[in-house]
């Protein structure tokens, strides 16, 4: 089928990716993406016990030592998120804001919602064939319980994270939150 299959489903206007572009993206991968973004509310409420229990290891994660845990935790974080939401490993994840759709899939790499230049039947300008990763996001986001977050401003990218676990930051960060909760407490 080949190039004519493509050119058949692009003619119906469904997203083909091409395998060329400059994330080479690949069909299989694409649409588990958007298996995720329809089941935005269920990854949702399995994010929140999976973080939960993240942390509830964070007695663990401090033997260990949470930099010598980076390279294995990154190792499977990477592998799955890569499945599930092609994720481009930024360090500093907002998927719970974003209904489900990595904004490093956009080719702009927007945080904060689309460009201008969404098309009219929602496509992205710079991969016209590629739904806008923003009106995706905004789908994901009306089925979420917290899908509001959505509206919250995002900070710039810190890109010195880059390829770093941020499930092991969300929890170091817990922690620490917890402990001065406790401190303030006493
Ligand atoms: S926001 Fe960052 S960490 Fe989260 S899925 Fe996208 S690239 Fe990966």
């Amino acid at each position: 089928m080949g190039n004519a299959g493509a050119a058949r489903k692009a003619a119906t206007g469904a997203y083909v990716p091409s395998d060329v572009s400059p994330n080479r993206r690949v069909q299989r991968r694409y649409s588990i993406r958007l298996w995720s973004i329809r089941h935005a509310r269920m990854l949702e409420w399995f994010y929140a016990r999976f973080a939960s229990a993240f942390l509830l290891l964070h007695p663990l994660w401090k033997a260990i030592g949470y930099s010598r845990a980076e390279a294995p935790v990154t190792f499977v974080e990477k592998r799955v998120k890569g499945l599930l939401f092609d994720c481009r490993m930024c360090g500093q994840c907002i998927l719970s804001s974003t209904g489900m759709s990595c904004p490093m899939n956009c080719p702009k790499q927007l945080r904060n919602g689309p460009c201008g230049g969404v098309r009219a039947n929602g496509n992205c300008e710079v991969e016209p064939d590629m739904p806008c990763v923003w009106v995706k996001a905004w789908e994901g986001s009306r089925q979420m319980v917290k899908g509001d977050a959505i509206l919250n401003v995002q900070k710039p990218v810190n890109q010195s994270l880059r390829e770093t676990s941020s499930w092991l930051r969300v929890t170091a960060e817990a922690a620490a939150r917890n402990e001065i909760a406790k401190d303030t407490a006493a």
